[in-house]
């Protein structure tokens, strides 16, 4: 085949898996969304501290993502296993929860750590970004979680280029976090994004023989938001807290989570959400 009848086949299979390829125009109208969400997360980065509380970060998230035109991505979000749809802009996690914490009047203290999570549309296209932040000094082992996380991200953005199947850059992660004694979660994994904030393809951060079926080849103009969530201990997670909205670690320990939507080009990797 030629190079030209190649990559209109690898094209045209993603399309048959449901993913939407994104055009330029429409990867910079992401970037811009994806500027918003680094902003809010930078700003949360500034505030969060011992005696601040979770709501009091959402309000000022909200705020900000108001003034710069945008929608918050994940008020409103329905979930089977929840009770009332999710009513806030940040998912706000604290210690044991891993991700969808509903922000509260939790008061953070030294030594906890919270997973930031952040979604906004703005002029109709979608930015997903997620941080982990220390309160104060933490645990020797906890502050390794959040390296060995946010170094899964790195690892995978590093990994990113066209022609390879994304199962690889899993198994990757995998490996990197597993080599530490932590544990990378099943349950939740990463998503295509473009117009809507869940998009095909599901973006594992691990891989196994049951996986196989979701494998893709990573094609430019494919955006994805990767995720590593990693636990201290078991992977096991359940649903606990106000309206079963928290996913919480199965044995209380900590728990990361980081998150950058970033485009497949043709000879690489563009992050959307690092506010460049
Ligand atoms: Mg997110
Ligand atoms: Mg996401």
């Amino acid at each position: 085949m030629s190079r030209a009848a190649e990559s209109e086949s690898v094209t045209r299979a993603a399309q048959n898996r449901g993913i939407i390829l994104k055009s330029r125009r429409e990867i910079e109208l992401m970037r811009n969304a994806g500027r918003v969400v680094h902003g809010v997360l930078s700003r949360m980065r500034e505030l969060a501290g011992p005696g601040v509380t979770t709501i009091e970060l959402n309000a000022v998230a909200e705020e900000l993502i108001a003034e710069a035109g945008g929608v918050a991505l994940f008020k409103g979000v329905e979930n089977p296993q929840a009770r009332f749809p999710f009513p806030a802009a940040l998912c706000t996690s604290v210690n044991e929860e891993l991700v969808h914490g509903i922000p509260s009047d939790r008061v953070l203290r030294e030594g906890d750590v919270v997973s930031i999570d952040c979604g906004v549309r703005l002029k109709g296209y979608c930015g997903d970004s997620a941080t982990t932040i220390a309160i104060g000094t933490v645990s020797k082992r906890v502050g390794r979680l959040l390296d060995v996380t946010n170094g899964a991200l790195d690892l995978a953005i590093s990994l990113v280029r066209p022609g390879r199947m994304w199962s690889e850059v899993a198994k990757e992660m995998q490996a990197f976090v597993e080599r530490e004694g932590m544990a990378v979660v099943r349950d939740f994994v990463g998503h295509g994004i473009g117009r809507e904030m869940h998009e095909e393809p599901k973006v594992p951060n691990y891989w196994d023989r049951a996986q196989r079926r979701l494998d893709f080849e990573l094609v430019p103009n494919m955006v994805l938001a990767v995720e590593p969530m990693v636990n201290l201990g078991t992977h096991d997670v359940s649903y606990s807290g106000e309206g079963r909205w928290a996913v919480v670690t199965g044995d209380g320990q900590c728990a990361a989570h980081f998150e950058h939507t970033v485009a497949v080009t043709s000879n690489g990797v563009d992050v959307l959400t690092d506010g460049n």
